[in-house]
Order: C-alpha cells, then structure tokens, then sequence
C-alpha cells in the first residue's frame, strides 16, 4: 500500500537512509494499490506510481516483469547531485556496460521505452489480474486450496492441503510440481521446503511454513483455454492425490538455490 510506502519512507528520512523501491512489480502493485486503497480509488495508476515513488530516492527495475519485454532494467536516482550517482556509474561498466546502456542492445532499449508505458494500461493491468482470478474461480469451483487472494504474477496452490499424507520433508509442493508435468506438461515449482533448503550450520532440512506450488502466468501468452486446462489438470491430480504415499528425495544439490538445480528420485515404499 502506499500507506506502508510512506511509513517506511518517514523511518528512512528519521534515520537520513536513502529508500530503494524494488521496481519490478509496481504496475500490478498500483492496479492493486487502486482497488484496495480508498485514497487512490479515483486515480490513474500513472498517478499512483507518482505517490509510490514520490516517496523514494531511488529505484531499481527488472524490466522482465510489468514492463513486458524479454530482456533489461534500469536504475533511477532522483537527485542528480544525490552521492549514489557516482557509486554507480563506477561500477556500471565491470557489471553491466556503459550507464547510457547497461549492456542491453538498441532494439532491447526500444522495447523497454515502450514497455514502460504499456505496462500501466489499466485494461491491460485489469485483463492481467482477470486472468489470476479466473484461475482462482474456477480453484474455487474445485475446492482446491491456493494463497488467496491472488497476486499479480501468478496462483500459489496448497500442495501441502492436496497432500496431507506427504512430510515436509518429501517435498509436496516439488510432488505437484512434478505430477502437474505428468498430467498435462505443465512447468510450475516449489515455494517451500524444497525452495527453504538446510539450516546453514545444523544441515538439517528446513520446515516451511507453508507448502505451495508455483503457477507463474507469463504476460500476453496464455489465453482461457489454457487456464482451463491447468484447473482440469489440477482437478484431475486431486482426484487421485491419495494414490501417492510418497515424495522425493534429493541426490544432489548445490551449496546455494539448490531448487533450480537439484535432482530428485522418487522415495520407493
Ligand atoms: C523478478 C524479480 C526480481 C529479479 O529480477 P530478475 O530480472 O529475474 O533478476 C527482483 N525483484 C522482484 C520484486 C521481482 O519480482
């Protein structure tokens, strides 16, 4: 809410800490800032990004997600003679590329100069959420547990509530993952105990709070034949979901962010 945006920003000016805002969701947080915010029910979500970021010194932007192009993101500082510029600016050039660039080709650029106003379309915004919770509708329908109520970028399903019958420590949220590829070539992933990891000096496996399974929606991709086809697929997992007595067990995994890489064997009874 905006209202927590100016709360954090009145304890960063108390202490003289520059405030970052993370800039990667804020089209969709503005269209939830509109329905949810009494003070900004009237205003463009232009006009809201303007109270969001009044707010701030600075940004950082991964261009990827409300800014819908396929590659790039930019940092603003508000104050050209603000002591952050330079900082930057020196190591812009080892990171990234030049400042004027960021290592992002012209045509990259362009899309991004386009992206950056067509991401705020409020039809578009509204059509974007529309689709989470007709996702969620028909969940709904189906008495299938998800995070409710829907985020922007995607449906987290209970996996943990699909099945009680499977320990943390097997990994539900991966389980449905797994069996949502098998049902319908569906890609989606863990946020739990499989995500969480070890404890950094027991090793000991983490117990997540909660166990969910990741339905990520790509922007402009999916139309509702494909929505309905994920809600079947997820009906069609929960019809069975008590045929599956265990989880998985991990073989390998990296030192860090082990979920994107690990591998996985299913436990044998
Ligand atoms: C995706 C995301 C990032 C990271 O962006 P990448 O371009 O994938 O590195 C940072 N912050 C938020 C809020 C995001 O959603």
């Amino acid at each position: 809410s905006v209202q927590n945006i100016r709360d954090v920003a009145a304890v960063c000016k108390k202490y003289h800490i520059p405030l970052n805002i993370d800039a990667a969701r804020y089209a969709e947080n503005a269209y939830f800032i509109k329905l949810r915010e009494e003070e900004f029910k009237d205003q463009s979500i232009k006009e809201i990004i303007r109270a969001m970021f009044d707010c701030a010194d600075m940004f950082t932007m991964s261009a990827k997600k409300d800014t819908v192009v396929n590659m790039g993101g930019l940092i603003g500082v508000k104050d050209a003679n603000s002591p952050l510029i330079l900082p930057i600016k020196a190591r812009c050039i080892s990171y990234e590329g030049f400042t004027t660039y960021g290592g992002l080709s012209g045509r990259d650029l362009e899309a991004l100069a386009i992206g950056l106003y067509e991401g705020l379309d409020e039809n578009y915004l509204r059509y974007r959420i529309g689709q989470m919770e007709y996702l969620a509708a028909r969940l709904d329908d189906a008495g299938i547990a998800y995070q409710a109520p829907v985020g922007g970028h995607g449906v987290f399903v209970d996996a943990q509530a699909m099945f009680p019958q499977l320990p943390y420590h097997e990994f539900p949220g991966q389980v449905l993952a797994i069996e949502l590829y098998k049902e319908a070539g569906i890609r989606s992933c863990d946020i739990g105990s499989y995500m969480l990891g070890n404890d950094p000096d027991t090793k000991e496996q983490l117990h997540a709070a909660f166990e969910f399974t990741r339905l990520a929606i790509p922007r402009r991709v999916y139309t509702q034949s494909h929505f309905d086809i994920m809600a079947d697929a997820l009906i069609a997992i929960k019809e069975r979901a008590h045929e599956i007595k265990r989880g998985y067990r991990i073989v390998w995994e990296p030192p860090i962010l082990r979920h994107f890489q690990a591998e996985l064997v299913p436990i044998e009874e």
